[in-house]
This record gives C-alpha cells, structure tokens and sequence, in this order.
C-alpha cells in the first residue's frame, strides 16, 4: 500500500501546490533504524518546583547519550531542540500550571521535525490532594492539545509515572522514554501512558531489548503481524508464527526470514489452545510474551448483518484471545515478569458505521484489559492493548476511495501509520524492561480525530 499524495506533497513541484492551495501537508516522519542515536538533536529538560523525576530522567538520558539542556541556560540559544521533556510532578496547584506555559511557551517553535514533547505526571488517583489531582489531570489538555498545534510530525505525550514507584518504575520509566523519544513512536501521538510498579528487567544492550525471549505473534503471516515478526526478531526475540493453515506459505516465508518458527492454527478450532499450549511447551517450555494480534472485518450495518458475521469476529477477535490466555495461564506457560499485547482498534473506541460486530470485539479487548491487568498483576505479567488507527495494509487497501482519503488525512500526521509503526509499539509493550507498564491502551492513530 502506497500513499501517493504524501510522495507527491514531499516533492518539489507537490510542496509548492500544497502550499498554494492549503492542501493537507503530510510531513516525512522520523522513523528507528538499527543504529540510530536516540534523538538526533538536544533534549531540552525543564522541571516544575518540586518536582520527583528530573534526577533519574537526567541520569537514564545521559546514559543513552542524549546531550541534555537546561532551560535557564538556553533562553536565548537559538538552538533547534529535537525533545521538550517537563517534569510536571511537583505541580500541587491549579495555579502551578503557569510553570508549564513559561517553559513550552519560549520553545513553541524551536522544535525539530518530528520532534518529541513528553510530560511527566502523578497519576491524578494517587495524588494526595483534589487540587493536587485536579492540576495533574490538566496536563492531558496541554499534551493533547501540543500535539494537535505543533504539526511537522512532532508527537505530544503524558506519562503518568506512579508514586509508590519501586527499582520496576524506573526501569520502565527509561523504557518508555527510549521508545518515545525515538522514531519507533513516529505515529503515536497525544497519548497517556501510565507506569506502575511491578516486573522490569533492563536488557544488557538496549539495541537488542527482547534478546532470549520467547514471543508468540498470531495472525503473523502479513499485514501487522508480518511485521511485528520482523520488528520483535530485529530486536532479539525468538518469534513464534502463527497463522490460519491457508496462509502457511505465506506464514513460512515470514519465519524463515527472520529465523523464528511457524505454527499452522486456526485459532477457532476448539482444540487450538491445548494445540498451541502443547507445541510452546514442547518447544521452548515457556512463552515470554503473547501478542493477540489476528483479527477479522466482516462489515455489514446492523440491520443487514448476517449471524455468521456477527459470530466470527467475535470469535476471532475477542472469544479466541480469552480462550488461549486461560490456556497458557492455567498451565503456567507465561512466567512471572511476562507480558501479554492485545491489538484492538480505534474502532473499538470511537464505533464505527458498518462495524457494530468489529467495534464491540475491539472495544471487549480494551476490557479484557481493564479487567484482567489486576489479576495478572499478582503473578507479575503485564497486559497491554494497542489500538491502530489507520495503518496502510490490505484491510485499509479495500475501504472505498473518499472515505480511505478521510481516514489518512484526519490525523495530526495527516497520514496513514505504516505496519511497523504497530509493531514498534506493541515491541515497546513486549521489552523485559516495560513490565511495569501495564493496564494501557495505547493508540496509534498518529492522534486520529476518530475516538478522540
Ligand atoms: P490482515 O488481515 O492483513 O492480517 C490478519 C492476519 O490474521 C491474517 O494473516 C489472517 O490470516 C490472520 N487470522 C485471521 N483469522 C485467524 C484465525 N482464526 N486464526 C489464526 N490467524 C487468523 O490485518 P491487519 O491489518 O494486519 O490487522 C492486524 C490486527 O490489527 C487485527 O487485529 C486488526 O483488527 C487490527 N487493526 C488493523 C487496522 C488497520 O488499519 N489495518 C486498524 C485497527 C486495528
């Protein structure tokens, strides 16, 4: 799938039409390759008075060779500053966040493309005041709002970052902020994330961050799951493949590209989780992470929708990810300190017309989350959704004409997200060292209008 208008818009003769016209100007966004420092400029790092995490956050970017400014030195730098990060836990009072205009205001335009805005929070249920808690709600205003203003592929984020925060925090706290200030988040935008407490484990070399782990992806013979195989092998990970028996050739090529191994299944069949639970016990005795990644569309308005519709991608989508998580738990296959991504949909957020049966699945995985991230946290395993906005793959491909154009284009990309700008989020989620980052729904959407 190929975005004609952005090729055009990002050449010479397309970058002066665009400019005439007032055409939606679609940037060239910063993507991770192997090998790429962190961020490819300055990180200016501002605090609030009072503030908790300008220390570890100033020794986890110095360690990853960010070159760190202070605010008070660079009020007449007119340096190009690749991140803006801003610790904002120290702000008790509504009358606190003026503190974030003088620091954002001055900097506004100093950004470079695709560069990064992070903010840095007290999730408002732990604070220890309504006025406190009230001012650290407001900070999702600012990030969401940054990352709807400042264009050019620059991305906005809040990070809720706990309280009761043990060694875990910390290290998910640096996981975070490597995938975010870096290309791997080119398409996600104006989101909150929240860390907790919990299971991390910093890998020994950060360019390899899933090295030795055991990690099954289903629905991995194209699309998305194509290239999460190929993203979560980059990065270490022994991929286990699986896909329906019809798409096995398709599903053996990706394997063999990536030296992972593949798993013909049809995760329907009533026997598919004892199957599977069978073949991961045999082979690896374990699997480190699961990513719940096939789904299915079967469009139809309500009215018009068959029975058989309805079922399967319920099925698919939801029934098959419970059935297979009961499986692998009961026989302890995921270990303590696992992870488990499931793909849901900002369908499943906003709804959708046509997708009654699609946006319900979706919207079920976000409570499988809500409600199964307090049970898995007693056994030390995190669990995370990721729900894509519009990513160019087959499933987009087929969506007629003017409404595929509104879906690119209503985005603060003004662009679609590209399979492996899922696969880096859900490869983020699946690190040893973002255990402590659980309970999330995280879109990538490049900040979609839809669900907003
Ligand atoms: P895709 O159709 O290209 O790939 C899905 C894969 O899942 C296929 O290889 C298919 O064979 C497999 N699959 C389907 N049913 C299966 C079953 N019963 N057992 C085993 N495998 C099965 O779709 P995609 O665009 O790559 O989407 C991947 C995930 O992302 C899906 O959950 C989808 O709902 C979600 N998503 C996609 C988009 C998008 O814009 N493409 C947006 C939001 C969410």
């Amino acid at each position: 799938m190929t975005d004609r208008y952005a090729s055009f818009v990002q050449s010479g003769a397309g970058r002066a039409l665009v400019k005439r016209l007032g055409l939606p100007d679609p940037p060239r966004l910063r993507r991770h390759t192997p090998g790429d420092p962190l961020v490819p400029g300055p990180v200016l790092l501002g605090t609030a008075a009072g503030s908790r995490l300008a220390e570890p956050v100033t020794k986890v970017l110095t360690f990853a060779g960010v070159e760190l400014r202070d605010p008070v030195a660079a009020t007449d730098d007119p340096v190009r500053y690749a991140g803006l990060v801003y610790d904002a836990t120290g702000i008790t009072d509504s009358t606190g966040l003026r503190q974030l205009y003088d620091f954002f205001h001055p900097h506004a335009r100093s950004l470079t493309p695709s560069g990064r805005v992070i903010v840095l929070g007290t999730p408002p249920a732990e604070c220890g005041s309504p006025r406190e808690a009230t001012a650290q709600r407001a900070l999702e205003g600012l990030t969401r709002s940054i990352g709807k203003e400042f264009g050019r592929g620059v991305t906005a984020q809040l990070v809720y970052v706990t309280k009761d925060g043990d060694a875990g925090t910390l290290t998910s706290l640096e996981s975070t902020l490597r995938f975010l200030l870096s290309g791997r988040s080119a398409y996600v935008s104006g989101q909150v994330v929240r860390i907790g407490a919990g299971t991390a484990t910093a890998p020994a070399d950060w360019d390899r961050p899933l090295d030795g782990q055991v990690v099954l992806v289903t629905g991995a013979a194209r699309g998305i799951g194509a290239a999460l195989a190929t993203v979560l092998a980059r990065d270490g990970a022994q991929v286990v493949a699986l896909d329906v028996p019809s798409a096995g050739d398709a599903l053996a090529e990706v394997a063999n590209e990536i030296g992972g191994s593949a798993v013909q299944l049809d995760l329907t069949a009533p026997d598919a989780p004892t199957r599977l639970a069978e073949h991961l016990a045999a082979r690896h005795g374990r699997v480190d992470v699961v990513v719940h990644n096939a789904g299915i569309t079967r469009d139809k308005t309500l009215g018009r929708m068959d029975p058989d519709r309805w079922d399967q991608v319920i099925d698919v989508n939801l029934s098959s990810q419970e059935r297979i998580n009961d499986v692998l738990l009961e026989r302890d296959l995921i270990p303590a300190g696992g992870r488990i991504v499931s793909v849901s949909s900002i369908a499943g957020i906003a709804g959708n017309r046509g997708q009654t049966n699609y946006a319900t699945s979706k919207a079920g995985v976000i409570g499988l989350v809500d409600s199964l991230t307090p049970v898995l946290r007693e056994r030390g395993i995190s669990l995370n959704a990721v729900a894509p906005g519009f990513i160019e793959t087959r499933l987009t491909a087929r969506i007629p004409l003017m409404l595929r154009e509104a879906g690119r284009r209503m985005n603060s990309m003004a662009q679609g997200g590209l399979p492996v700008d899922v696969a880096e989020t859900i490869g983020w989620l699946a690190w040893p060292a973002s255990g402590a980052v659980t309970g999330n729904v995280v879109r990538v959407c490049g900040q979609s209008l839809l669900g907003a």
